[in-house]
């Protein structure tokens, strides 16, 4: 199934400044890498599905605090992973940007 998270392969690029370390960096683990951990959640677990992960996941390609690498700079997560969370929201100080 191709989807959002697939359209988002591209946005991984060097390193950024990441605050949470629990996931590997992305100069260790590549936009692929991320892809097939994002597929794996989607077969396994709970997750929002295609049109809550859409909407988020359209929110942070527009967000310029979006790094380099893929992730958030609010809170460190790979937002390609993050947007599939339930129990996840957008930590933006402003305000959440997701819908
Ligand atoms: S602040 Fe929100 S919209 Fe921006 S990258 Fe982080 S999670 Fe995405």
């Amino acid at each position: 199934m191709t989807g959002m998270i697939e359209e988002k392969a591209g946005a991984f690029g060097a390193s950024g400044d990441r605050p949470c370390k629990r996931c590997p960096p992305a100069d260790a683990a590549d936009g692929e890498r991320i892809l097939r951990m994002a597929e794996r959640i989607k077969a396994g677990m709970d997750w929002v599905g295609e049109e809550a992960a859409g909407r988020r996941m359209a929110a942070c390609l527009a967000c310029g605090d979006r790094l380099p690498d893929g992730t958030c700079r609010h809170c460190g997560c790979y937002v390609a992973i993050r947007i599939l969370l339930p129990g996840k929201t957008c930590p933006h100080p402003g305000g959440a940007r997701w819908l």
